[in-house]
């Protein structure tokens, strides 16, 4: 069981954070109790109950909890089960919030947490003391987590090896680790300080232990990146590229448009990282339709007028599909060979693809995962592009950069991530950024409508239809309810077909049709033979669709925000202005209204991200193992932004010194560093 929450060893155990803090230090008499406050209380249980509501069907299991000063009663809604946990006369911890019922003008506990105390010489480690609240892992409950990691620091050494420099841990007067990670369990107010202040410290992640393993795992992250970085800037490339006369005309031959200032100022720094003697690692941020595919492509075309192959992975065949397709007209004039790979190219198609990026015969690969598995072979791989790099983790980007021999790397994304952390948290990349959209690009216009607006909804489509142009309709899928909701969007292409719009063709798409299927769909919808495309958010990476000018995104408050200004980035890519109507529930919450209201009143991905990752946090916010981005157990890269900059710039200075002053290798000097990234990257090395 524990190996399924990532923990294999004593160190794991002790980084398993509670994910709150219960204070028993005095229990709360139950006579005592006042309504509207969080109590603990402890008591035996008295009387239990189950029934069933008669108007909902709710199933109520309530019990009275009982001690010398009174009793309350406490009510949990279907939890049926609970008659065997709560048997009769066993000493039990409540925690939760009082309230008034309604009925009975009596105090209530409704769903309060609870602990059963089993009685015996531990109870002292679950009672009379602040005490941690761990989730579950599997069936072990926080209470058998709780005896576990009690035993474990009891058994611990009283010296604990140290990852941080000794003028760091002094500088910050940061608590030892054996202590800190006491504290970190076990907290305890130290003397003098108020036990109200050191709770509310608690909560907010501040006392100095829960910073220090805060600052521990952000210095040990950022000093991996540099690095990282530092090593590569030294290694110097054997390959050497030029962009002589004969370069620059054929980059120029293939430009169907004037390139925007910002698309020529990235072009330059891409170049010039490929003439030097340092291999490019470069991340692309732009935002959607900004214009990143037509960098690359040049990038592409200086590796390959230097006699190098190229490669660029999509994270969807779709995207692939349609990058192959734009590649091979806008090179149609060059004479390369462009081949295309993914899991639906098979047989002899296959194997006479992989055998002419072998032979060196292809110039230009474009695919998806497909690039990464074990029987491409390239013979002289020199540019790596990924495409929208926030759908593939660390690991496949160092995979397809592992094909050949530390080829010139360019990431691209369209999730900004802000500007504000780009730097710290790709610190291994340089970043350059698309800030200008091309000229002509017709800004989105955005509403917000609910469910009474359907009909204005609809015939505001009529009117963009009978233009002659074209719309989407999307609709969310949340995976553990995706059945039900792909029947409703499959109902509702129906629906729309049927009576809405009998006069246009109204098709749907979805994730689980077959990845030609998929494609067909999108040539047809781009000729102009489809004019609704019901959709799932297959749609959201990359599409380029120039009749569509119409979006209508149903349940609008179900998609992250960054998500939404990506689906919405699909249209108003032609010669009309956009329009994108986000369908709501009629009555939304305050938050659930201003965070919608931020895409009306602005089209900047990067405020916009600035948001979201505020309201969501990082974790939804980069999906975590999805998006390659780091995870961590203490840290939170919004929360501690602070100590985040902080653990940079010690890393930095700390890097600083051990290249000019120390004869040991990385490893020596960093005995930490390489397990740290080990675990959590697998493939990256340090040192
Ligand atoms: P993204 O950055 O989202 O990948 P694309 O590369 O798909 O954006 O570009 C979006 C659209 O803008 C494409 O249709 C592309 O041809 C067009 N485009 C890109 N750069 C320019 C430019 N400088 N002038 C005019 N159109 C451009
Ligand atoms: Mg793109």
């Amino acid at each position: 069981m524990l190996a399924g929450a990532n923990i294999h060893t004593v160190e794991d155990f002790l980084k398993y954070k509670p994910f709150r803090y219960e204070d028993r230090t005095d229990l709360r008499p139950i006579g005592e109790i006042e309504p509207d406050q969080v109590v603990v209380i402890e008591g035996q249980v008295s009387i239990t109950g189950r029934y069933t509501t008669p108007m909902k069907r709710m199933r109520i299991f309530e019990m009275v909890l009982k001690d010398d000063s009174g009793s309350v009663k406490a009510k949990f809604f279907n939890q049926p089960y609970l008659g065997q946990v709560f048997q009769r006369g066993k000493t039990v911890i409540l925690y939760g919030i009082p309230r008034v019922d309604e009925y009975s003008q009596g105090i209530s506990m409704i769903n309060p947490e609870y602990e059963i105390l089993a009685g015996g010489s531990d109870e002292t480690v679950h009672c009379g003391r602040i005490v941690p609240i761990y989730r579950k892992i599997g069936r072990l409950t926080t209470r058998t987590l709780r005896k576990f990691i009690f035993q474990l620091l009891a058994d611990l050494p009283d010296q604990l090896d140290e990852p941080l420099p000794t003028s760091v841990v002094r500088q910050y007067k940061f608590p030892d680790r054996k202590s800190a990670i006491e504290e970190i369990h076990f907290p305890s107010p130290a003397a003098g300080v108020s036990k109200e202040a050191y709770l509310k410290e608690l909560a907010l992640n501040q006392t100095m232990a829960q910073q220090r393993f805060i600052f521990e795992e952000l210095y040990l992250f950022q000093l991996g990146l540099q690095l990282i970085k530092k090593q590569r800037e030294n290694r110097s490339k054997k390959r050497c590229m030029r962009m002589g006369k004969g370069v620059q005309a054929r980059m120029r031959s293939i430009l169907p448009f004037q390139p925007t200032s910002a698309q020529a100022r990235v072009l330059k720094e891409i170049g010039d990282d490929l003439c030097s003697s340092r291999v490019m690692n470069r991340l692309l941020q732009g935002d959607v339709g900004s214009g990143k595919t037509i960098v690359a492509l040049q990038a592409m075309v200086i590796a390959i007028e230097n006699g190098y192959q190229t490669a660029l992975m999509a994270p969807t065949e779709i995207l692939a599909e349609q990058h192959y397709h734009t590649v091979c007209q806008l090179l149609s004039g060059t004479g390369y060979r462009i081949a295309f790979l993914t899991s639906s190219v098979k047989g002899k198609g296959r194997e006479s693809v992989l055998g002419h990026i072998r032979s060196g015969k292809t110039n230009l690969i474009i695919g998806t995962h497909a690039l990464i598995q074990k029987g491409v072979q390239f013979k002289k791989l020199g540019l790596v592009v990924i495409d929208e790099q926030h759908r593939f983790g660390v690991l496949q980007r160092s995979k397809l950069i592992s094909k050949g021999d530390l080829p010139e790397t360019l990431v691209m994304t369209a999730t900004p991530i802000p500007r504000s952390l780009a730097l710290t948290l790709y610190g291994d990349l340089d970043v350059s950024i698309l800030d200008e959209m091309p000229p002509g690009r017709q800004p989105v216009r955005t509403i917000v409508k609910g469910e009474r607006n359907r009909e204005e909804v609809y015939a505001c489509v009529h009117r963009e239809l009978k233009e002659g142009r074209q719309a989407f309709v999307v609709y969310p899928l949340i995976e553990e309810s995706e059945k039900v909701d792909l029947r409703a969007a499959t109902e509702m292409a129906k629906h729309l077909q049927k009576e809405v719009f009998p006069d246009a063709t109204v098709v749907l798409m979805h994730g689980r049709l077959k990845v030609e299927e998929k494609g067909q769909l999108m040539r047809k919808f781009r000729a102009g033979e489809i004019q609704v495309l019901v959709s799932t958010t297959v749609i959201e990476v990359g599409i380029d669709i120039p009749g569509a000018s119409l979006m209508v995104i149903e349940h609008a408050e179900r998609f992250g925000l960054s998500q939404l200004h990506q689906l919405r980035g699909r249209i108003g890519r032609g010669q009309h202005p956009g329009l994108c109507i986000l369908m709501t529930e009629d009555l939304r919450s305050q938050q659930a209204d201003e965070r919608i209201n931020i895409l009306c009143q602005t089209q900047d991905g990067f405020k916009i991200a600035e948001k979201d990752l505020e309201i969501r946090g990082p974790g939804e916010f980069f999906g975590t193992r999805q998006s390659g981005m780091p995870e961590f157990l203490f840290a939170n890269i919004v929360r501690d932004r602070k100590l985040l900059e902080l653990a940079r710039q010690e890393a930095k200075r700390h890097l600083r010194h051990y290249l000019k002053s120390s004869a040991l290798s990385p490893q020596e000097e960093f005995p930490w560093l390489d397990k740290w990234w080990r675990q959590r990257y697998g493939l990256y090395h340090v040192g």
